[in-house]
């Protein structure tokens, strides 16, 4: 790409003048929009698809039959049951780190039920007694 003002090449092509001589450049030689987001977007995520996409979602492929495995709790395939090699197969303590985040989750969940009940049984208590006061 050339400068059509200086004749000197652009390398920056994100920049909207020439970086020699300021000149403003044309749109066919800046960026467009969608170029530069793409070339912002790190290689890998655009070069993946379909089953690659699933693997960096946290499935890996089984060495013997090329398919996604998705549970890499398990220690074979859950296509063709050959053994996983370690590196494919969650580490022990990955899944007890998984373990104890789903563990606080649920204690969460536990917790914020107990307090909607709470919080209902409250309510329902000062109705009761709003009822009582107005039969005293
Ligand atoms: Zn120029
Ligand atoms: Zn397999």
């Amino acid at each position: 790409m050339q400068c059509p003002a200086c004749q000197r090449i652009v390398y920056n092509r994100r920049l909207a003048t020439c970086e020699w001589c300021a000149a403003p450049l044309p749109e066919g030689i800046r960026l467009s929009d969608d170029e530069r987001q793409r070339l912002d977007q790190p290689a890998a995520t655009v070069a993946l698809g379909g089953d690659q996409a699933a693997a960096a979602q946290g499935g890996v492929r089984c060495p013997a039959c090329q398919r996604v495995v998705f549970n890499r709790r398990l220690a074979a395939c859950e296509w063709c049951t050959a053994a996983l090699p370690t590196g494919i197969r969650m580490s022990v303590e990955e899944m007890s780190a998984i373990d104890a985040g789903e563990a606080a989750k649920a204690e969460q969940r536990r917790q914020a039920l107990r307090q909607a009940d709470q919080e209902s049984r409250a309510k329902r208590l000062k109705r009761l007694g709003r009822r009582a006061m107005g039969l005293w």
